[in-house]
């Protein structure tokens, strides 16, 4: 598999692909490294698993992206 650098939507630090702990919206698709699991900006809020960027988005992860 290729390596890419790919970045965080929350921080803008880039990981790369194959890196796994990558954390998915199942709603929303968005993206973010294990440091921003705590800490997403967002107008909902979000902490933990919840998404910040969608109502009921859920945070899926760890993993690694394809
Ligand atoms: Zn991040
Ligand atoms: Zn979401």
């Amino acid at each position: 598999m290729r390596t890419v650098f790919i970045p965080c939507m929350n921080c803008g630090k880039q990981q790369t692909n194959n890196h796994s702990f990558w954390f998915v919206c199942n709603t929303c698709g968005f993206r973010i490294c294990l440091s921003c699991l705590n800490h997403q900006k967002g107008p909902h809020g979000g902490q933990g698993r919840k998404c910040g960027q969608c109502t009921f988005g859920f945070m899926d992860g760890p993993k690694k992206l394809k």
